[in-house]
């Protein structure tokens, strides 16, 4: 079973519209003959519709960084899928470690959030990983498949069609340190072993698992040639035109 390999970058809260635009811009010539791989960029909500415009008709697709579960209603400061769908939107992460870290984010709103993104028709990007004590404690693989199960719970074969799965360990976000290439791919391998166990090993088979966590131009094509590393969640390597397209091509050489 071949998977296309799925790069996205994730711009967190950098870039203005107008920066965003431009980074945008620089982007899409240096990927635009890239072909064996799916090239996401996610933007701040304010520079989505700037980027999107930016990416018709090129092979740079958009996606965002949150939704909420809700088709509208009370929720200051949210936004539903249906506004991202309408605004060209592809792709969404649900649960970054960011967003558990600092807002609350549990396995229960994840569910809910991408089953909302696969009603509206948007692909979510569920991010999963451990912390560091959780890691050296012996408990990454009860950590990983409690977010799996509970994040996952509920969702179709179909549902699995249209999700992408990031492994990214919390502790190599954005610290420099990445996983090895042995590690993560013995990590993604077991991941997808429990989807296999919930959804039946076709499911498993197909669904694209990211790795994040540091993944910069020197790593990428190591850790994207592991089998179950099916392309990469990119945070700071993303910002820059040059560092992400580098990291893309890397990835597919
Ligand atoms: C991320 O934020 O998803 C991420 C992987 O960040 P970085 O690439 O900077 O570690």
């Amino acid at each position: 079973m071949s998977r296309k390999v799925i790069i996205a970058g994730n711009w967190k809260m950098n870039k203005t519209a107008a920066e965003g635009k431009a980074l945008a811009e620089e982007l899409i010539p240096l990927v635009s003959d890239v072909t064996a791989c799916e090239v996401v960029i996610c933007p701040t909500f304010t520079t989505l519709t700037s980027v999107v415009e930016v990416c018709k008709g090129t092979n740079v697709k958009v996606g965002a960084q949150n939704v909420h579960w809700a088709e509208s209603g009370a929720y200051t400061g949210e936004i539903s899928a249906e506004m991202l769908k309408e605004a060209g939107v592809e792709y969404v992460i649900i649960g970054h470690s960011e967003r558990r870290q600092y807002f609350g984010e549990t396995d229960e709103t994840v569910n809910q959030r991408a089953k909302a993104s696969l009603a509206a028709g948007l692909k979510p990007i569920v991010c999963i990983g451990e912390l560091l004590d959780e890691r050296e404690g012996g408990k990454t693989e009860e950590v990983l498949e409690h977010q799996i199960r509970e994040g996952m719970v509920g969702l179709s074969a179909v549902d699995m069609d249209n999700t992408v799965v990031a492994y990214e360990p919390v502790w190599a976000i954005g610290t420099g340190k990445t996983a090895t290439p042995e590690m993560a791919q013995d990590t993604q391998a077991f991941i997808r072993g429990v989807v296999a166990d919930m959804f039946g090993g076709e499911v498993a088979e197909k669904l694209r698992i990211q790795y994040g966590g540091s993944m910069k131009p020197e790593n990428s094509g190591e850790l994207v040639g592991q089998r179950d590393i099916d392309g990469g969640l990119i945070g700071g390597a993303a910002l820059k035109a040059e560092s992400f397209s580098q990291l893309i091509k890397n990835a597919v050489a």
